[in-house]
């Protein structure tokens, strides 16, 4: 790789040179936002469920199995809790936010935090393919409304002890009567409702629509699921000459080697990329 700063202002410059900037955006940004599902904020969230079932992260512990629905809605409340309602805004979403700001930009993202929501990112401009924490969904689907649930999560936590929540608060479909669960992309029972939908179409509208050059700003995508952003951006960039692919990514930034010429890769810390770059605007 080139030096550091030799990337950082040939990155600054396809970005400046675009009409139109595409963010697609992985585990990997929210953590560099602070979102971290491991270490102290595990510890600080999660204390008691680590005693009781020996988690070690935030990640893994969402996989697992509880026996009973009072145990399952007592560890997603504090979830729910620690990565959509404690959050806030951030300095990295937010600064984000201000590199393409006088741009027409797109997102689409795997993560379910609602960090661009939060911090000022334009509704009409963002597809979270994989849901978010903030809703639920009939765990059959028998139906394709989702639910805000803000009041349940503060009214599961305020009545959460040893680990449980009392049966009487545990949700169920107001439709077929089985078990509400977290709009979460994890099996055939997710929901896409009709705003999912009319994302989908705006994303794809707006790749169509793009008379210019282009930048793909793809940060922290790994491969659990490179199929929604990570191959279709490498795809795009292959197949169009106007488009730049900026990689960042501190495990996987390497350029596909069809796309080398075109791509820039970062395996740097996000927050000081961002900040050099704002630097020069
Ligand atoms: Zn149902």
């Amino acid at each position: 790789m080139e030096r550091f700063v030799q990337r950082l202002d040939k990155a600054k410059e396809a970005i400046d040179e675009a009409d139109y900037v595409i963010i697609g955006a992985g585990a990997g940004l929210s953590t560099a936002a602070g979102i971290d599902y491991g270490g102290d904020r595990h510890e600080r969230y999660f204390k008691d469920f680590i005693e009781k079932y020996g988690f070690t992260d935030m990640y893994t512990s969402s996989f697992y199995r509880f026996e009973t629905p009072e145990e399952q809605w007592a560890y997603w409340a504090r979830h729910i809790f620690a990565n959509r309602y404690d959050v806030g805004k951030t300095d990295v979403y937010t600064k984000l936010l201000r590199l393409v700001a006088d741009k027409e930009y797109f997102v689409i993202t795997t993560n379910v935090d609602h960090q661009f929501w939060l911090n000022g990112f334009g509704d009409e401009r963002i597809f979270a393919t994989q849901g978010d924490y903030g809703l639920l969904q009939c765990s059959k689907a028998c139906h394709d409304k989702l639910y805000e649930n803000e009041e349940l999560v503060s009214e599961l936590l305020e009545n959460t002890s040893d680990c449980k929540v009392p049966s009487e608060l545990v949700p169920y479909c107001p439709v077929c009567g089985e078990e509400m669960d977290v709009n979460l992309r994890k099996d055939n029972f997710f929901v896409e409702d009709a705003k999912w939908h009319e994302m989908s179409d705006k994303y794809y509208d707006f790749l169509n629509d793009i008379d210019g050059k282009f930048v793909f700003l793809e940060i922290g995508v790994g491969f659990n699921t490179p199929t929604i952003i990570r191959f279709p951006f490498e795809q795009m960039t292959y197949n169009n000459d106007d488009a730049t692919l900026i990689r960042l990514n501190l495990d996987y930034p390497q350029a596909i080697e069809e796309n080398k010429d075109k791509t820039i890769s970062f395996d740097e810390d996000v927050e000081e990329i961002l900040d050099y770059w704002l630097s020069r605007i």
